[in-house]
């Protein structure tokens, strides 16, 4: 009877499937022949090597990050892109399991891409795939809904949501009419290329029939189904060259969520194809939500990014700064800057209300550089009005956080507005250094670098794990209101705030308490060496006129 081993090795060898086992952080422990056959890469070529080389660039950023974390379950991914050796980007399906070492922690990873989901990037090639429209060489009706079903599966396992969006061109056959199908044809394809290009990893992009397309993606709030939408929308506006004529088209998108739409694949595609002819009635080129309060909300969202996109134009954010006192010698020791939208209709927007927003579309790039200009510029002039100078806090988000240019976007900061380093800390939050540990790590220690500092926001409401922190080279923990709150009568957050207080006074870390409203939280954090507080007990966030008249001159 032959050996588990060499039975393993066996199958490996023989199926069609291609295998990828990686260590935890990508490098290429072991691959099988289909791995070679399909990337392109000689036998002996891949072991040692990280596999983000293979999915880095190709995917959506963070997809890599999102492969190797922590995730204790097998994940399926419908159109992954990898590199093939001869530089071309090819679309396949993937799932990514975790393998568990002794103690629970994630040791290894298993990659399999399904021979029979591979597809090159030519969009179709001469091959007919099961379960493919041999036009386009998307998924067809039925792989849809086998991929919509699994989904949904798994969404009821997590108790999340998922968007079909049901895609009909504009005019379709008048292009049609016009041209001759050879060119209908053409335009479909190209159609399906933009499709693939706009979806994410875990979506699926299909072609239903005729000028029909779906994309189906698992989504965790509606707003999500609004940006898919609206990519597709963006994606062919753009003009098509087909026959050496100019050709322009839109969709009108219908779109169903599961699960208040529909529990199946069929009540999605029915409510979304009759959202699809609400979206065409009205003359195309948008989309519409099935259920009618969907479309209130969605115009609701859509509204607030214009008008907060506007607002950058319009220059009608302004920062607001709270002091952080010290215990010591009652003086403002720094500030946080807090961001303040004034809108001439509306008036004052706090950042809950906006951030959020801007973070999903994007904006937050832009209204997070401003604010680290801005700040730094404040700071600078302060100084030179011959205040003694004070450190500047300002939120950085995820977002700005992970873009690769957030370091030369400090840099250049300081260097235009004058101030030096060591007056800027950077607050960040626990959640975003969870995903990928060492590679945030690195962006961290690229921030201390500079000679900024590095301050972890809302402490203690996160995942961190104690065991990372000592890693981090970061300055100063800021405990969230939380655990101040209530101090006065909640043994157990009074608890936990002494517990970070001495958490880091061993990791030797300045220790911020925020949210001190009342007189006994002073008294409490002061009595457990809390250096620094900020809170309403000592002010509120103050525009910056008001805020100087905190500041003194150093005698
Ligand atoms: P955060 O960074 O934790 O900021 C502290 C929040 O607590 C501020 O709310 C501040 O006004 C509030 N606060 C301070 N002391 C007290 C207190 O004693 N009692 C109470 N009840 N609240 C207090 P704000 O300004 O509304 O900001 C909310 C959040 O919005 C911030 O939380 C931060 O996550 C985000 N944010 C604000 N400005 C920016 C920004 O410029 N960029 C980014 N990315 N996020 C920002
Ligand atoms: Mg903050
Ligand atoms: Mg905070």
């Amino acid at each position: 009877m032959v050996e588990p081993g060499r039975f393993f090795s066996a199958v490996l060898n023989a199926t069609g499937d291609a295998v990828i086992l990686t260590d935890r952080s990508g490098v290429i422990r072991q691959v099988n022949p289909a791995f070679h056959k399909l990337t392109g890469f000689a036998p002996g070529t891949l072991v040692g090597r990280n596999a983000r080389e293979l999915f880095g660039e190709v995917n959506d950023d963070g997809f890599c990050d999102e492969l190797w974390s922590d995730a204790t379950e097998t994940r399926h991914y419908q159109s992954v892109r990898s590199k093939h050796s001869d530089g071309r980007a090819q679309v396949h399906a993937l799932s990514m399991t975790p393998i568990r070492d002794e103690n629970g922690g994630a040791s290894d990873f298993l990659a399999v891409i399904l021979s029979d989901s591979f597809q090159t990037d030519a969009a179709g090639g001469d091959v007919r795939r099961v379960g493919h429209d041999p036009l386009t060489g998307l998924p067809d009706r039925n792989l849809l809904a086998d991929r919509v079903e699994q989904n949904i599966l798994n969404a009821k396992r997590a108790n999340k949501s998922i968007a079909l969006l049901v895609m009909g061109l504009d005019r379709f056959t008048v292009i049609n009419d016009a041209l001759g199908y050879a060119a209908g044809d053409q335009l479909l394809k190209e159609v399906a290329e933009r499709l693939g290009k706009v979806i994410r990893s875990s979506d699926t992009a299909a072609r239903l029939d005729g000028d029909k397309f779906a994309v189906m993606t698992p989504i965790s709030a509606i707003d999500d189904s609004v940006i898919v939408a609206e990519k597709v929308l963006h994606a062919v506006k753009k003009v098509f060259h087909i026959k050496g004529e100019e050709v322009f088209i839109t969709f009108s998108i219908g779109i169903s969520i599961f699960p208040t739409d529909g529990e199946d694949f069929n009540d999605l595609l029915k409510d979304g194809l009759s959202a699809m002819q609400f979206a065409k009635a009205s003359g195309g080129a948008e989309y519409r939500f099935f259920a009618s309060e969907m479309n209130a909300k969605a115009r609701n969202r859509l509204d607030l990014e214009k008008r907060i996109r506007a607002a950058l134009v319009n220059d009608e954010f302004v920062l607001f700064y709270q002091p952080k006192m010290d215990v010591a010698t009652n003086k403002v020791k720094g500030a946080e800057a807090l961001i303040r939208w004034i809108d001439p209709k509306h008036g004052m927007i706090g950042p809950g209300e906006f951030i959020p927003v801007a973070e999903e579309c994007g904006l937050i790039v832009d209204i997070g550089t401003w604010c680290l200009r801005q700040a730094c510029f404040q700071t600078k002039a302060w100084q030179d009005a011959g205040y003694a100078p004070i450190r500047m806090s300002v939120n950085v988000s995820a977002h700005q956080f992970k873009a690769k240019d957030l370091v030369d976007k400090v840099k250049k900061a300081l260097d235009d507005s004058g101030l030096e380093a060591k007056w800027l800390e950077l607050e960040i939050t626990e959640s975003m250094l969870m995903n990928d540990v060492e590679a945030a790590i690195a962006r961290m220690q690229a921030v201390r670098d500079l000679g900024c500092g590095l301050s972890i926001d809302d402490f203690g409401t996160g995942y961190s794990s104690l065991s990372y922190l000592s890693r981090f080279p970061i300055t100063t923990l800021k405990i969230d209101r939380a655990f101040i709150k209530d101090v006065q009568e909640n043994q157990n957050t009074k608890e936990i705030a002494r517990a970070i207080i001495g958490l880091s006074r061993g990791l030797n870390l300045e220790v911020v308490a925020e949210g001190a409203e009342l007189l006994e939280h002073v008294e409490f954090l002061k009595d457990n060496g809390c250096d620094i507080i900020q809170g309403f007990f000592f002010s509120k966030p103050l525009p910056a006129k008001d805020f100087e008249a905190k500041l003194y001159r150093p005698q």
